[in-house]
């Protein structure tokens, strides 16, 4: 059963494409897309086109809902590498090196070097996640206020997942674990009370 399950987990792990990013540091970061990023971008899509929006904008041609929940999929996806990258830009920033950047689906990780670190270094990488996703939901609320008022499919595309960055960012600066709220209130006790 256990050869089993880790079969399935490699199976799910599995490496579509590499590259590398360069964000000022000598060697760049490797960002990997697993496969678990296309089965959730295709669960995703399947889930808004074939049930959700017909059901909340009934009278759309039927080719429009695919059109309109690929772009929420991809731009939700992606919005997971926004976050990764919000913590890594911070902290090369800071002196921090940041290896690999790996999307698996609506979330992403991250490695990078541990250890010791300025309370105030803390609390500035770990907010860096949660203020991205805030960022693409104003970039997005932007775009909504600036479309055609009667392009009801347009403006969901934008809706959607300027609500759904927006409820993410508020829940990830939860001040509880693992969530990156968790680690900014641990950094401003550290910086307050220097423990
Ligand atoms: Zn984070």
């Amino acid at each position: 059963m256990a050869a089993f399950v880790l079969a399935q987990r490699r199976q799910i792990d599995r490496v579509l494409w590499r590259g590398r990013l360069h964000l000022g540091g000598d060697q760049g970061i490797e960002v990997s897309l697993h496969i678990g990023f296309v089965l959730t971008l295709v669960t995703v899509t399947w889930l808004l086109a074939a049930a959700l929006f017909p059901y909340l904008f009934p009278g759309w041609e039927p080719g429009l809902y695919w059109v309109v929940a690929t772009g929420v999929a991809l731009i939700d996806s992606f919005a997971g590498l926004a976050h990764e990258l919000g913590h890594a830009i911070v902290a090369v920033a800071r002196g921090r090196r940041v290896y690999h950047i790996s999307l698996h689906g609506l979330v992403a990780a991250a490695r990078r070097t541990a250890g010791p670190a300025r309370p105030r270094d803390q609390f500035a990488i770990a907010l860096a996640g949660p203020v991205s996703h805030l960022l693409v939901a104003c970039a997005l609320l932007c775009a909504w206020r600036l479309l055609p008022i009667d392009n009801e499919p347009l403006r969901v595309a934008m809706g959607f997942p300027a609500i759904s960055n927006f409820a993410a960012g508020l829940l990830n600066l939860l001040p509880v674990s693992p969530l990156d709220g968790g680690r900014v209130a641990r950094a401003v006790i550290a910086w307050l009370f220097g423990v």
